[in-house]
């Protein structure tokens, strides 16, 4: 949700142009590495200490030619240390400056995954070392662990734990219902894992739904909190102040608009976002336009109007008020949060109003409206509309496939 791979870096590099607000294209054309090759540990040690993913079978079992080729293709640009102990098995995922891989220890046969970053450019080096200096701090069970980290000049490779799950809007439209009683489990998950990260110091600042990933695919799976690579850690005597301004445009806080200093109840604000959206598949401020929509986050203007909210509690939208609150000063911490009589009766709760239908219809309507405006960006007037009914219908096609995989695993 939200301008996609869009982000706003932390600092502009030396001698290169940056907007205050970049978009950032993924690196293209890797070179091979000459280089000095620096590993960190093996991680076998905390390997053991770490369960591995329930087994499910996997979606992507039979591979066809042209995704085999594009996992030589990857496998390739690996450095020989790192394939010399792991199997490089799928592209999963694709970030700023990163690529992420499924792969398999080779002796031990357990899946991780592998974000690969290019750090031969400034953007790519700053981000790989915040994510580094926090993914080496942190132990939480609703946060990604860190097991070894490979160093090359040109590139760094974290293996990680892999999440098998998805990633948490993907799953809401394939699960077929979801009440306000599913809204405060995943919140109190992501809850905990912030109100650990905020005791640490650490303040995440790019927390949306692409960077909440479910650990497995069964109904009973945690989720947990990835992407660090804008995340900012307090060192010993600094005060709680960051000045930076960075994030994804539409879970900005008022405060880094403003550049004023700010603390980790940035994160805070990006939470009530994510909870207006876990309810009703909407965004609470939304233009086209960044200036027209960083006036609407400054003032805080949001509304209740449209499906479902009429059937939303009143208390589920308190706890997004107070979430939403221009003045930081005002707005709750994680810890009170876990504590917003919302989250607390809900947890106890039975029965609820199932918000399914309409929520996965708007995320679904964003969704294809986004694929609309991104191809008409580059088509003719008179393309456009066959495009962008080609790209709703494949997207519909994809969730009805995502839907019935659930479903399949689900009846065993
Ligand atoms: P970026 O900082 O470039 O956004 P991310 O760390 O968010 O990179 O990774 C990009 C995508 O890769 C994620 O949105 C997710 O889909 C996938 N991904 C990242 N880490 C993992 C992981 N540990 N397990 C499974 N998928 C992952
Ligand atoms: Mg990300």
């Amino acid at each position: 949700m939200g301008c996609g791979t869009s982000k706003v870096l932390p600092e502009p590099p030396k001698n290169v142009h940056l907007d205050l607000v970049k978009k950032v294209e993924p690196s293209s054309g890797y070179k091979t590495d000459v280089c000095k090759l620096f590993i960190k540990g093996d991680g076998d040690g905390i390997k053991s200490a770490i369960p591995s993913p329930p087994c499910y079978t996997s979606p992507h079992v039979e591979q066809s030619e042209p995704r085999k080729n594009r996992v030589a293709k990857y496998r390739a640009k690996f450095d020989p240390r790192v394939t010399a102990k792991y199997d490089i098995k799928a592209l999963i995922g694709r970030g700023s400056f990163s690529r992420v891989v499924r792969v398999e220890h080779k002796a031990t046969k357990q899946p991780y995954a592998i974000k690969l970053i290019e750090t031969k450019y400034h953007e790519g080096r700053e981000v790989c070392e915040s994510e580094l200096c926090v993914l080496r701090r942190v132990r939480h069970t609703n946060i990604i662990q860190l097991i070894e980290v490979f160093e090359t000049q040109e590139r760094v490779y974290m293996v990680m734990e892999l999440a098998t799950g998805g990633e948490l809007f993907d799953r809401i439209i394939a699960k077929g219902s979801f009440t306000e009683r599913d809204a405060t489990r995943v919140l109190q998950m992501v809850l905990d894992g912030v109100k650990y990260l905020h005791t640490l110091g650490i303040t995440h600042r790019d927390l949306k739904p692409e960077n909440l990933l479910y650990y497995h695919p069964g109904m009973d799976s945690k989720i947990m909190i990835t992407d660090f690579g804008l995340a900012s850690a307090r060192k010993k005597g600094d005060d709680c102040l960051m000045k930076t301004t960075c994030g994804t445009p539409e879970y900005i806080a008022p405060e880094i608009l403003v550049r004023k200093p700010y603390t980790n109840s940035v994160d805070m604000w990006a939470l009530g976002v994510i909870s207006y959206i876990l309810l009703s598949g909407t965004m609470p401020f939304e233009d086209e336009n960044r200036t027209r929509l960083y006036r609407q986050i400054l003032k805080g203007k949001y509304s209740y109007s449209g499906e479902p909210w009429p059937s939303v509690s009143n208390l589920a939208k308190d706890f997004i008020d107070r979430l939403l609150t221009v003045d930081p000063s005002d707005r709750m911490t994680a810890l009170q949060a876990l504590k917003h009589p919302w989250v607390v009766s809900m947890a106890a709760s039975s029965s609820m109003k199932n918000l399914h239908r309409s929520i996965s219809q708007n995320l679904l309507k964003r969704a294809s409206s986004r694929c609309q405006s991104t191809k008409s960006a580059q088509s003719t007037r008179s393309s456009r509309s066959t495009k962008s009914n080609k790209s709703r219908r494949v997207r519909e096609r994809e969730l009805r496939e995502l839907n019935l995989r659930y479903q399949q695993q689900y009846n065993g």
